[in-house]
């Protein structure tokens, strides 16, 4: 029948029950929710040297429970990051072998500590050689033509701490699972730089003044400003000037 008057998919609707709601947003949110404990000056995380420095000192000297909704964008990279390892630990792909899914990492430089579990990394075998592929989830890798600078920054660190040098970006779509890799070799001019931004970001930490806001400065990390929750604070300590947009 047509109408919607016998057994078109639009009757089933009418079986709805208004009195029984379930706020299931809240329930993500209330599944999401950690303790909220501020970081300790000094140690610092691997994982948060490929952002912008200053937002990285916000963080310790205005430390701030993380927006539930990045915290949902969060989860959904540890979605993604579960589903490749579960990808390359299957039988039904022999050539690869998974070496590890969680390294630790430890380096004391001059007064500080770089500390953390990477666990955006996986090792593993292929054709005999261990690689580091640094897994990222992409809304769209059309747009994605080359490795992002933030990410090698990552990745490079890894390679220079752990001594294996070789290793991947892993790109995948969060709505259709396609994917793009490119391989990374490893730079040790590089690796220093990364270590040079431990030591700029604890520098301004010691003497409580921000670094520059750098994402501000470069058409490729502006996009880094959108998402920050110190965006405000920002642009009151450093107005917009033709340095900084
Ligand atoms: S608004 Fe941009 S430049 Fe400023 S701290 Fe945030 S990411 Fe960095």
């Amino acid at each position: 029948m047509q109408n919607g008057t016998d057994n078109s998919i639009t009757d089933f609707t009418n079986n709805l029950t208004p009195d029984l709601t379930i706020d299931f947003n809240q329930m993500i949110d209330n599944y999401l929710h950690r303790e909220f404990r501020p970081k300790t000056e000094g140690t610092y995380y691997p994982s948060e040297i490929g952002s912008c420095i200053r937002k990285v000192w916000y963080t310790y000297k205005f430390p701030k429970q993380l927006d539930p909704k990045l915290k949902k964008i969060f989860e959904v990279g540890n979605m993604m990051h579960e589903f490749v390892v579960k990808v390359l630990q299957s039988e039904k792909n022999p050539h690869i072998e998974l070496v590890s899914t969680e390294l630790p990492f430890k380096r004391e430089i001059e007064d500080f500590l770089i500390s953390g579990r990477i666990d955006n990394v996986i090792l593993v075998k292929a054709d005999g050689k261990q690689l580091l592929i640094e897994v990222k989830s992409a809304k769209d890798i059309g747009w994605i033509r080359e490795p992002k600078p933030e990410n090698v920054i990552q990745l490079q660190l890894y390679m220079h701490v752990t001594g294996i040098h070789d290793g991947a970006l892993l790109y995948i779509n969060k709505s259709d699972l396609e994917s793009k890799v490119f391989p990374i070799k490893y730079d040790p001019k590089a690796a220093a730089d990364v270590e040079n931004r431990f030591k700029t970001l604890n520098s301004h930490i010691k003497i409580g003044l921000p670094p520059d806001p750098e994402a501000r400065g470069n058409l490729k990390t502006q996009w880094m400003c959108r998402y920050c929750e110190y965006r405000e604070k920002c642009y009151i300590d450093t107005p917009k000037d033709g340095k900084w947009v």
